[in-house]
């Protein structure tokens, strides 16, 4: 009798010690949370109480199997001290492994962060540690069997130790930071750094200095300020794998090869199935080869998977920062092992791209080790890209309407756009800090806009999101084929200035090998914009192709007039920029002398195009993606 009511009342003192001890690990959580400075709301509104209700379920949970379990080997002795003992300890090892699962999760997979206490995630990943977990208890149940209850205390101990020392490693250490390495070659030849920050997603008629009255953007304003400001730049392509790879090479998609590659069946004139099988082919001569060969150590921080190093981006680059590399580490190759896709998916809905925080942390931490050498420092950041889409929740992301969501939409992205200049501001501020600052060179770009519900490309079968004009990659009307463009050259070397001609994303690498006084055996495109004291006034045509979700479109924009050219179907489309900026009125239908000659230009570029293709593909050997890479891009729906 009185050891059935020591046992419940042992059974009672561990449940609460359980519970307590969640309830304190809930506190390091949110403590933690709150030093890392996390600004995103939603992670602010889920982090306290959903992920309390989570530890104190869990803590219920894990005692309970803990207690289950722990009664097995040691029903001959009955000995309910012992007894307690074994499945405190047992549930001690169980969390605390848990635990150590969950701050790996929200480590390395900050866009997970607020998704992970959706359902199907969560689930997944109760399944994956109770696993993990279940494991661990079976070892110490079998280890208690085989050597007794008195060393399993030790060694379960002794897996508890090791277990907080991982957690508090984990917090206080990134296992990522430790391979950021020193470059220790003697780069310390004259001349400026250049720093490249691309806001992936961002139109210019969201910042301050392009004149938009109601958003703040002070710390992009202040390098429009002090630098040159493009007024009107345009991108070759309106998705990141072409217009990232021109903006590169000073070559258009057609040139360089990284692209949505398709063949047209003559016969039923439909294009094949869309594929994405283009990657930045090695005979392309990039910016971070240029700067290399001129002395310059390179670092690429790129947290979008259509830019990753697989796909060619890593050329002439010292230090690559693959979001897609960083992320596979041990856990992530353990769980698709065993699960393959399906759980994988679930726990790992949108890991490829890495947030702004994350890029600008790690770029900060390069910076700090090789601030002595010359480089070039280029930052890509991804917050714009459409996850202001959240705000609609992730699934309602596919039931989207102009009526009911615009100007909700409208706000989010505004928000992302503030945020992100924010993040510019730190990368800036830390850039100040170094020794080498007033020899800077900073360019500021995006590698294309975002339709936010102006141009709907395809009215019937509506699907996706960016079937009804949200997205880009789907059209090249100006809110998505325009991008900012600002040139920040070190202190002083250049008046502050607007350029009000047209300017194109391919002029960026010459004028740039211009400004930085570099020599480069490379073919450009583009054109070098700061010869004449940036005055000269030759209009430039704007081309862009490479469609990611329509069948292929080409495109010149010139002198107040765009032509779009649909090759598939032969249909046009003419908009007079200068009376109809919004592009609502087409005009191909009528004669004009505008459109013959714009006709003609963009003819023969295609013509010029085609022509290289051909070339090309007989120079360039066919390379095929690994498995490994083509289950990436397909799960982010880049190729089907
Ligand atoms: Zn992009």
């Amino acid at each position: 009798m009185k050891n059935h009511v020591e046992r419940r009342l042992g059974f009672g003192a561990a449940l609460v010690f359980a519970l307590l001890f969640n309830t304190i690990l809930w506190m390091i959580e949110t403590l933690v949370f709150f030093a890392q400075k996390i600004v995103n709301p939603r992670i602010w509104f889920y982090l306290p109480w959903k992920s309390l209700a989570l530890y104190l379920g869990a803590a219920v949970i894990f005692f309970l199997v803990a207690f289950a379990l722990s009664r097995i080997p040691l029903r001959r002795k009955r000995d309910t001290i012992h007894n307690n003992r074994v499945f405190l300890r047992g549930y001690l090892v169980l969390t605390l492994l848990a635990y150590f699962l969950s701050l790996y999760f929200m480590k390395f997979r900050p866009r997970l962060a607020p998704h992970w206490y959706h359902f199907p995630s969560l689930a997944a990943l109760l399944i994956v540690t109770a696993g993990t977990i279940g494991l661990a208890i079976i070892l110490s149940g079998l280890i208690a069997v085989r050597i007794g209850p008195g060393r399993s205390f030790t060694i379960m101990r002794w897996i508890a130790i090791l277990a907080i020392a991982f957690c508090f490693l984990n917090t206080a250490f990134d296992i990522n930071e430790m391979s950021i390495p020193r470059i220790t070659q003697g780069k310390t030849t004259p001349g400026p750094n250049l720093v490249v920050i691309l806001v992936d997603t961002l139109r210019p008629d969201f910042l301050g200095c392009y004149g938009n009255p109601d958003i703040r953007t002070p710390n992009i304003d202040r390098l429009a300020g002090e630098g040159i400001l493009f007024r009107e730049c345009v991108s070759q392509a309106p998705w990141t794998l072409p217009s990232l790879a021109s903006f590169l090479t000073s070559k258009y998609p057609s040139q360089h090869g990284a692209e949505r590659q398709r063949t047209l069946d003559k016969t039923t004139a439909k294009e094949s199935e869309i594929l994405l099988s283009g990657w930045l082919q090695n005979d392309n001569l990039t910016l971070f080869e240029i700067l290399k060969e001129n002395g310059y150590a390179t670092a690429f921080f790129q947290p979008n998977i259509t830019a990753a190093s697989f796909l060619g981006f890593d050329q002439g680059v010292d230090y690559f920062f693959d979001a897609f590399k960083n992320k596979r580490l041990i856990w992530e190759d353990a769980v698709s092992a065993l699960s393959k896709e399906k759980i994988n998916d679930l726990l790992y809905p949108r890991f490829l791209y890495a947030d702004n925080r994350r890029v600008v942390a790690y770029a900060k931490k390069w910076l700090k080790r090789n601030e002595r050498v010359k480089y070039c420092l280029f930052v890509m950041l991804l917050d714009c890209h459409e996850y202001y889409l959240d705000v609609v929740g992730y699934k309602n992301r596919f039931l989207v309407s102009k009526d009911s969501h615009r100007d909700l939409l409208v706000k989010a992205y505004k928000d992302h756009v503030e945020k992100s200049d924010r993040d510019v501001g730190a990368l800036i501020s830390a850039l100040s800090e170094t020794n080498r600052f007033k020899q800077t060179m900073i360019l500021l770009t995006a590698d294309h806009g975002e339709g936010l519900f102006e141009h709907v490309p395809r009215s019937e079968s509506q699907v996706a999101f960016w079937d009804k004009g949200l997205y880009h990659g789907q059209t090249v009307y100006d809110e998505i084929a325009k991008i900012p463009l600002i040139i920040t050259p070190p202190e002083a070397a250049y008046r502050p200035r607007e350029v009000s001609r047209q300017v194109r994303s391919i002029d960026a690498l010459p004028t740039l090998v211009s400004l930085l006084h570099i020599k480069s055996q490379g073919s450009f495109e583009g054109t070098d914009l700061s010869r004449d004291d940036f005055q000269e006034s030759d209009a430039l045509p704007a081309f862009s192709e490479s469609v990611l979700e329509y069948p292929e479109i080409k495109s010149v924009r010139k002198g107040g007039w765009k032509l779009i050219y649909h090759p598939l179907s032969g249909a046009e489309e003419l908009y007079d920029l200068r009376r109809d900026p919004l592009e609502g009125t087409n005009l191909a239908g009528q004669q004009s002398a505008a459109g013959d000659s714009l006709r003609r230009e963009l003819f023969d570029w295609v013509a010029r195009m085609d022509k290289e293709k051909i070339k090309n593909a007989e120079s360039r050997k066919k390379r095929e993606l690994t498995r490994e890479e083509k289950d990436a891009l397909k799960s982010l729906g880049y190729i089907r």
